[in-house]
This record gives C-alpha cells, structure tokens and sequence, in this order.
C-alpha cells in the first residue's frame, strides 16, 4: 500500500500548523464518508476539494488523517503525526480516515481492502491493536453510512470482502443516482445520465458561456460539471433554489438548446431488395423516399415521394448512393441492405 503524499496531489500549505501527535498516543482509527451526497470526483480532485471545505471551515487543511478513494488509493491528508480534525474528543487518539463516497454508493472492494491495509500499518507504527471504529462512535451522526459502519463492526474485513449487494434501481449501478436525474421528452438529463443529449447539453452549455468549469467533454456523460454548469446557466435565467439545483427542467433546456432533444428512432428493418424497381408500389417505397430528401437527396422529385417507384426514387437513390464511397461501384438506384443502413443511421 502506498501513500500520496500531500505534495503529490498538490496540497496548499498548512494554512497554521496542526500539533504533532506521537504514536504513542494513538488508540482509536475512525472511518468517516462524505455524507448523503455521492462522491463524483476522483484521483487528486477528491483531496483538493476536501481541502478548500476544510480550509472554509477555518481548518489548517485536510481534517483527516488520511483519505481512501474507490481505487483503493490512500491519499495523506494530516498523516501519521498530526492531530486531526475529523472527530472532537477523538482528534488526538483517534486517526481520521475518510472513504470519498456518500450516499448509498458501495465502499468497492479495493477500498476496503486499503483500509484494512492503512489499520494494519497504523497498528503497527503505534505499536498496538487500534480499536475500530466509526464516526457514530464517537459523536451522535449518521458517519459513515450503514455499509461503511457495518464493515467496522465486522471487523474490517479485507481480501475476500464482498460488497453487500446492491439494493437495486434503475439508474446504473448506483440506485441513489435517479434522486439527480430528470426525464425529458424521453430522455434522461443529471448526473450520471448518457448520450449525445448530454453532449449537445454540454456544447449549448459551453456556446452560452458556461463552459469554463470543464477541464474535459462535455458529454457524453453527465459529470457534476454539467451539473454545476448547468445550475450557472439556470441562475443566469433568473432561477433559484431548487429551480436553479442543475437539474435540467424543460423550459430552461428549451430555452438552452431551442428545441428538446428527442430519443434516435430506431432504423426500420430493410425489407428486401426485392421490394424497389419498377412497378413496385407499397410503403417502403415512400418510407425511402421520405428519408432521401430528408437526408438531401431529393433534387429528382417534382412531386412525392410516394408508394409507386418512380424513376425519382431511382435518380434519388443513385445520388446517394455515388455520395458514399462504400456504395460507389454499386449505384444502380436500387437500395441494397447497405444502402438503407447507411442511408438510415
Ligand atoms: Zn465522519
């Protein structure tokens, strides 16, 4: 197991010097996670945000003594001999060690299994087995959510631990994640949600002027960047609270995008070459056509499309078809399996 040290992930100074604790003196490790809210950041964005709300907080940085993310890095926040600020009563004897998750995300297996492996190694550097314990041992609060707590009275196990299971949901793996979604004109909008909706929110985002908190994207999957930038554009249109929380509601994506974005139809079944030429008449036939012009192939039309194969359809299909390098040797005007997934998709 190894360490990120402060200057790794790009800590501020001690904003004040915490007190030096010896080892010695070191009899409880205590489990802390970061409330109701899911964790969304990852890697050295999870330290660096801990850091400015414990700095906000008038604190001299990171309040615990160590931090674990779901890849099962530890990241050094007070360390080994510093007094932390994560549990009053508890900050000298006690080492603070933050999982970065909330809500009702699972502790994964490689976090738990660091954990267990940081309680070893303190163990060892105080010389003594530390009692385990939680937040709630401590001080009356919910810290660290029934899983984590659950663990520590287990034990800590490691190594063959097995998350409980999921209690279900819809929204991924993660069932607290539809408290932040939104579904609008059948598609899904808010954290975690997916597809070239969440991008074209992204980019609207960006073109308005609120793009400045991306670092990477936008899309395609919703970020609590798109969140956050979102509720900045809600915000500009005069929106508050709950109205302005970076949630998509369908006035405001209206107002950002123009129109709502709907679900991509999915690509009608190719009937069959056999269904186009010359004298065939039904609706596959007007089905084509529609999508030719649609797709701007529908100069040799002066009336229709229609059911009735018409040398239009011909002309129409044989533009399209040229346009494409894959069906340039074969433009004979009829459509083929090939011609109609490209002409469709
Ligand atoms: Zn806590």
């Amino acid at each position: 197991m190894q360490i990120i040290s402060r200057a790794t992930w790009g800590a501020k100074p001690w904003n004040g010097t915490p007190a030096t604790v010896s080892p010695s003196r070191r009899t409880e490790f205590f489990v802390h996670y970061d409330g109701g809210t899911p964790v969304t950041r990852t890697g050295y964005a999870i330290m660096r945000a801990i850091e400015a709300q414990h700095i906000g907080q008038g604190w001299s940085g990171v309040g615990y003594n160590f931090v674990i993310d779901q890849q099962g890095n530890v990241y050094e926040g007070r360390g080994w001999d510093l007094q932390g600020a994560h549990c009053p009563g508890h900050n000298v004897t006690g080492l603070g060690v933050q999982f970065a998750l909330g809500g009702s995300q699972e502790p994964s297996a490689k976090a738990l299994a660091a954990g267990r492996a940081l309680y070893e190694k303190a163990c060892k550097r105080t010389g003594r087995g530390l009692a385990k314990k939680g937040h709630k041992d401590g001080i009356a609060t919910a810290c660290p959510g029934p899983r984590l707590y659950a663990w520590v009275k287990a034990g800590m196990p490691a190594g063959d631990y097995k998350p409980a299971p999921d209690p279900g949901g819809s929204v991924g793996t993660d069932p607290s994640l539809a408290r932040y979604q939104v579904t609008i004109n059948g598609l899904k909008y808010g954290y975690g949600a997916k597809g070239s909706h969440v991008t074209l929110v992204g980019k609207g985002l960006v073109k308005r002027g609120f793009g400045s908190r991306y670092t990477s994207g936008p899309g395609p999957t919703w970020t609590d960047v798109d969140t956050a930038s979102y509720a900045a554009f809600q915000k500009s249109l005069g929106l508050s609270g709950k109205a302005a929380n970076g949630v998509p509601d369908k006035d405001s994506l209206k107002q950002l995008l123009g129109s709502l974005p709907a679900p991509a139809k999915p690509m009608p079944p190719f009937p069959g070459a056999s269904y186009f030429g010359t004298g065939k008449r039904n609706s596959h036939i007007t089905l084509l056509g529609k999508q030719l012009v649609k797709r701007g192939f529908g100069a040799s039309y002066t009336s229709g499309p229609g059911p009735k194969w018409s040398d239009a359809d011909r002309k129409a299909v044989a533009a399209f078809q040229r346009s494409r390098a894959e069906l340039r040797g074969d433009a004979d005007g009829i459509p083929g399996p090939l011609t109609w997934k490209l002409l469709f998709s």
